[in-house]
């Protein structure tokens, strides 16, 4: 509900968990629930600017703030964030929402080894300037699992590599953030630390893309 209110009024809330559309927004700030942007927009944690909880006495504590810097005294709410409820009962919230990206760009790599993954995730922040909002590894047995049938995607990439990692970055300009995704790759291919590789062409295969991730 909330990711509609926010897109309504063309922003977004960023939060994007595999219990998106069935979770609370309570169960949410109670778990600090992160998912898949998580490199991008932080956790739950990141997201409450403020909020109210209810104690076991009946007591109210309202630490309502609606303001990004506010470095004034006690943060209360961080008590009540990712402490699944022992502490009191979340009754309101106020969310930092963000503008909506104006392009999306998905890319799935096929990566040899383990030790390679923290360097390819070093070499994509630095060349996507900001933009990298996801790096989901996926190790081969999971690949395997969610792209042989009964499971409803065709594997993209072969499914012989030890790992595979989606990659996505949201900018603002679709034409440049695609020719800086493209760039990043070319200079991971060249580094030889990807093997293979698939940049979704449009919507419908970005989707599809996303789509194994979340088929677990
Ligand atoms: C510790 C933890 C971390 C998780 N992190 C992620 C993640 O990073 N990515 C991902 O995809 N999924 C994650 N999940 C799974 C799922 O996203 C969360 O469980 C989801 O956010 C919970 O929302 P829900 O409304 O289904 O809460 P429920 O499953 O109903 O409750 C979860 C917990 O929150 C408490 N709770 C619920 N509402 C309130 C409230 N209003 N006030 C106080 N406490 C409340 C419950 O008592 C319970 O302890 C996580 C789960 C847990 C337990």
């Amino acid at each position: 509900e909330i990711e509609e209110v926010a897109e309504n009024s063309g922003l977004m809330y960023p939060l994007d968990i595999g219990a998106r559309g069935s979770s609370t927004i309570g169960g949410n700030i109670a778990t600090n629930a992160g998912g898949n942007r998580v490199l991008r927009y932080g956790m739950t944690r990141d997201m409450v600017l403020g909020l109210e909880a209810v104690l076991a006495d009946g007591t109210v504590v309202s630490s309502m703030n609606e303001m990004i810097k506010n470095n004034a005294g006690y943060d209360l709410k961080q008590l009540f964030i990712g402490t699944e409820g022992s502490l009191g009962v979340v009754t309101r919230a106020v969310l930092r929402l963000r503008e909506q990206p104006r392009s999306q760009e998905t890319l799935l790599v096929a990566v040899d080894r383990f030790e390679q993954l923290p360097e390819l995730l070093k070499v994509m922040d630095g060349k996507l300037g900001g933009t990298l909002s996801a790096f989901e590894v996926m190790w081969n047995e999971f690949y395997c699992l969610v792209t042989t049938e009964p499971a409803q995607q065709k594997p993209p990439l072969d499914q012989t590599y030890p790992y595979y990692v989606l990659i996505e970055a949201r900018g603002g300009d679709s034409e440049t953030d695609r020719a800086r995704l493209e760039s990043a790759l070319a200079e991971v291919f060249e580094a030889g630390l990807v093997r293979d590789a698939v940049l979704a062409e449009n919507e419908a295969q970005r989707r599809e893309l996303w789509a194994m991730r979340d088929d677990v």
